[in-house]
């Protein structure tokens, strides 16, 4: 039963999908605009009945005036000041009728910046009155000409880089290169805060647009549920690159714990995602230590840098739980085989509650989704899922489906872990692989594992297929001192390379 739910939820997120999200985005930015008005209305009134309340009493006494003590305000004064007042009102809700339309012509120059020129006419001509309205005319004009010069992206050759947690210190990450393994991979595998701000600078100077795994594609889908795929339309301008951001491993491991990572996502008080990091003398801070908080920033700066508001994937595996939270079960049902470092994180968090630890995630989750990020499975395991056995897969799925889905939400997009492969690139999946068969009928049908080439996008008629970069210290290191030539379509390696790095060994 819960299977077949799942099932038709996900044959009911394609194709018509992206465009109800953003109709549905759009409609709760104008509910937004709508309830801010009404609460300044509201607030209005009250403050009016408030401060002008001695007047306003006074009207009624005006008519009957035999019922007051004489001098209880004079009939002629009291209604040139209702007058007074009356102007004054008329004065304050123009100043507010004002104030929504500003509001309104501000996010529609938002939803302009970001490509959304549909979005932003829509929004205008939302606006009672917009016929009248020169400066709504212009802006009409304006984004509609805008969008006249764009022109479709190749989809098949757009970029897809990824990420690790980012090292906030890159002294405690990368020290004893030569007797700790961990500061290797550290070394190789992380990129630190330092170079992740300076890519995502360069890469927007070269004219790269985040756009969404999902605008790759387009996808229908048959009354049984079976998807179908075609190339999706992106329009951008002729001097933009559209590219793909995801998020590997985004679980704070606690096998990252004392080497300068954050250790969970969390939100502020306005509900923003941040994250906290516990600093060298044991404090906790919160802010933008990872990629999530660092790209919203560079983004709210920087609209024109994403089309239509597109976000990164976030891939997760589930045996350290997600998001830095301990939501596994096996925290809680703690089996004799449970890992040292789980056993040991539970001994210092004695009030564990897995119920408490799941709701909090679902919590940073769902404003991760309501910010514009996506979620893949990354397998729950981090398996190498081209060599694994069928029977292990389909466990491991089983985990994924019982531990994470709750908490992020139904996908059907997998980011392979060690970036295995379902088939070589030149392999359909489609003959007769027993285990892409499994995961189509688990609802995935988009599939990203890791490759050196510049791009790699196949739009099957099932499913959809990107190879992704690893923007990494292994990749930096050796771009920057010219032994390697596969980062500079994006920026120069040899100028955001973080100073703070040792040579990095090779693999
Ligand atoms: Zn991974």
């Amino acid at each position: 039963m819960e299977k077949q739910r799942n099932e038709r939820e996900k044959s009911r997120k394609p194709g018509t999908d992206r465009r109800y999200l953003q109709k549905k985005r759009m409609r709760s930015a104008l509910l937004l605009l709508l309830a801010i008005s009404a609460a300044g209305i509201l607030a209005g009134a009250i403050a009016a009945s408030q401060d002008g309340g001695q007047q306003e009493a006074g009207q009624p006494d005006a008519v009957e005036t035999g019922a007051r003590p004489a001098g209880q305000g004079s009939s002629g004064g009291s209604r040139e000041d209702s007058k007074a007042k009356e102007e004054e009102e008329k004065k304050k809700a123009a100043a507010r009728e004002k104030e929504k339309r500003d509001a309104l012509l501000k996010e529609a120059g938002t939803l302009a910046a970001g490509y959304d020129y549909d979005g932003a006419v829509e929004l205008i001509k939302s606006w009672e009155g917009y016929e009248g309205d020169a400066q709504m005319q212009e802006a009409i004009s304006d984004y509609e000409a805008q969008k006249a010069e764009c022109v479709p992206v190749n989809v098949e050759e757009i970029t897809h880089i990824f990420y690790h947690t980012l090292v906030v210190d890159p002294e405690l990450a990368f020290a004893n290169q030569e007797t700790d393994p961990q500061a290797v991979g550290n070394n190789q595998w992380m990129t630190t805060v330092d170079e992740f701000n300076k890519i995502t600078q360069a890469m927007y100077e070269q004219g790269y647009v985040l756009v969404d795994l999902h605008d790759i594609a387009k996808e229908t889908v048959d009354a049984d549920g079976t998807p179908h795929f075609t190339p999706g339309e992106i329009l951008l301008p002729p001097d933009k690159k559209a590219y793909v951001l995801s998020l590997d491993d985004l679980s704070y491991y606690h096998s990252y714990d004392g080497y300068g990572y954050a250790s969970k996502l969390v939100l502020d008080e306005d509900g923003k995602p941040k994250c906290e990091y516990i600093q060298r003398d044991g404090t906790v801070a919160v802010g933008d230590y990872d990629v999530v908080p660092l790209m919203d920033r560079f983004l709210e700066e920087h609209p024109d840098a994403a089309y239509h508001k597109a976000r990164g994937t976030i891939a997760l595996t589930g045996y350290n739980g997600v998001l830095g939270y301990r939501t596994d079960i096996s925290y809680q049902t703690v089996p004799d085989d449970i890992d040292a470092d789980k056993k040991k994180w539970l001994e210092e968090h004695p009030d564990f509650d897995l119920e408490t630890e799941r709701a909090n995630a679902k919590k940073v989750a769902d404003a991760l989704k309501a910010e514009g990020w996506r979620f893949a499975s990354h397998t729950w395991g981090h398996l190498r899922v081209g060599s694994v056995s069928l029977e292990r897969l389909q466990n491991d799925t089983v985990r994924w489906r019982e531990n994470v889905e709750p908490i992020v939400g139904a996908t059907d997009t997998i980011i392979f872990a060690h970036g295995e492969d379902l088939a070589g690139w030149e392999q359909n999946y489609e003959d007769g692989n027993e285990k892409y068969n499994y995961l189509r009928d688990q609802g995935f049908h988009w599939f990203c594992n890791v490759d050196s080439k510049q791009y790699g996008v196949q739009i099957c008629d099932h499913y959809v297929r990107q190879s992704r970069r690893n923007l990494d210290g292994y990749r930096i290191y050796f771009n920057s001192i010219g032994e390697q030539d596969s980062l500079s379509d994006l920026f120069d390696a040899a100028k955001i390379i973080d100073p703070k790095r040792p040579p990095v060994h090779p693999l």
